[in-house]
């Protein structure tokens, strides 16, 4: 036992963490993602992953990302200004900004860099942040990173927000939102936001993080609504659907070259592995010439939603994520070790992910679930929860 106080303090609030059931804890798996996954020798129906397309697994990820290896070996060596940046980077950023129809696009290492990267590099102190109450942790890191003035608005609450734009005196403004919110996957009023975001002369910042490869026939939430704008910075991350890791960041060729130039996780870090550039190329192509995956992944949330419905359990979205919200971290912890014992993964969100008392079990689904895995899930969530 040491002297030092630091050490005692974190030994209490882990206590504290426990006895709050918030204390957490990683598995440990030995498979690949699938709607299956091997772990502690049970094989699970996987519905915790964000791999809603069955891409981290597939074949031609795994090849395209073994010829880059061959090519270009593992590791970047550098940021991408120094000498990080290879072709395999270069083609994965045409194919983004030709996926998407937007005019030019940047690799960052992850979304979270680049949610940090954008906001600070385009807000400052002379600069005021809008940002949704469920934003993702990243864009909230992003506007305390920026220290520009930072407004949370009220979950969808497009009156408020409206009310602090008009009163906002900022040299600029930027609104920051999910366009599809990572716990609950509802998706964000994005044409409104863009309205609003012309009305104040804001910039908006669409994180898209579980949109891309689900919404707009795969293609993202702007193409699920139809909308494009100067003023639109879109991060996309290729972690969740695509299946890989890393993100893009598109938008107006201007805004690009100024995060090329200024966002410092861009500039200050080793660029991609190659092989994970690569990946992406692949990846976006399959999204691209198999829309049957998303078709097969939406008609999956289709039945989970009946289902539940017919359970008579609320929730659900019209994403791949569905939130079953449950209150308490304890219970939340409890039906997911049930479901476990019956053969689901299903995770337990707890705070801080999620605001305190709304504890839930998120069910991610995936185009490569089967039909009677969904059911199985459906029968055990209602048989669980009624228990
Ligand atoms: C996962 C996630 C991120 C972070 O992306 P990474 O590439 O995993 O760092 C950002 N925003 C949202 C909404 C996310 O769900």
């Amino acid at each position: 036992m040491g002297a030092f106080a630091g050490i005692a303090r974190i030994r209490r609030d882990l206590d504290g963490l426990a006895r709050e059931g918030l204390l957490r804890a990683r598995r440990t798996l030995d498979s690949p993602q699938g709607p299956s996954v091997l772990e502690s020798g049970a094989t699970l129906a996987n519905f915790a992953s964000n791999d809603y397309l069955g891409l981290a697994n597939d074949p031609r990820v795994i090849e395209a990302a073994r010829d880059a290896l061959g090519r270009y070996g593992f590791g970047a060596g550098a940021s991408p200004l120094v000498v990080g940046h290879t072709r395999s980077h270069a083609e994965a950023e045409r194919a983004f900004a030709a996926f998407t129809g937007l005019p030019r696009a940047l690799l960052f290492a992850s979304g979270y860099a680049a949610n940090l990267g954008i906001l600070a590099a385009l807000a400052d102190r002379e600069s005021a942040v809008f940002a949704d109450r469920l934003d993702h942790a990243c864009l909230v890191d992003g506007a305390l990173l920026s220290r520009a003035g930072f407004h949370r608005y009220p979950h969808g609450d497009l009156a408020v927000l409206e009310r602090q734009l008009a009163a906002s005196t900022a040299r600029t403004r930027l609104i920051a939102t999910d366009a599809v919110f990572s716990m609950d996957g509802d998706v964000a009023p994005l044409p409104e936001l863009l309205a609003l975001a012309e009305r104040f002369d804001a910039w908006l910042v669409v994180d898209d993080a579980h949109g891309i490869g689900v919404l707009g026939r795969g293609r993202g939430s702007l193409a699920h609504f139809g909308i494009a704008s100067e003023r639109i910075v879109y991060m996309a991350t290729l972690g969740k659907a695509l299946g890989g890791y890393g993100a893009f960041v598109a938008g107006a060729p201007e805004v690009i070259e100024w995060l090329m130039q200024r966002a410092r996780p861009y500039v200050f870090s080793t660029a991609l592995p190659p092989a994970a550039a690569a990946a992406a190329t692949a990846a976006l192509a399959i999204v691209a010439a198999e829309p049957e995956r998303v078709e097969r992944l939406l008609g999956h949330v289709a039945t989970f939603r009946e289902g539940l419905a017919k359970a008579g359990i609320a929730g659900s979205s019209p994403t791949a994520i569905q939130p079953v919200i449950v209150g308490d971290a304890s219970r939340a912890v409890a039906l997911s070790a049930g479901l476990r014992e019956r053969g689901h993964l299903v995770p337990a969100i707890r705070p801080p992910t999620v605001p305190a008392g709304t504890s839930r079990l998120r069910v991610s689904l995936s185009s490569e679930h089967s039909p009677a895995q969904v059911a199985c899930l459906v029968r055990d969530l209602a048989e669980t929860l009624a228990a």
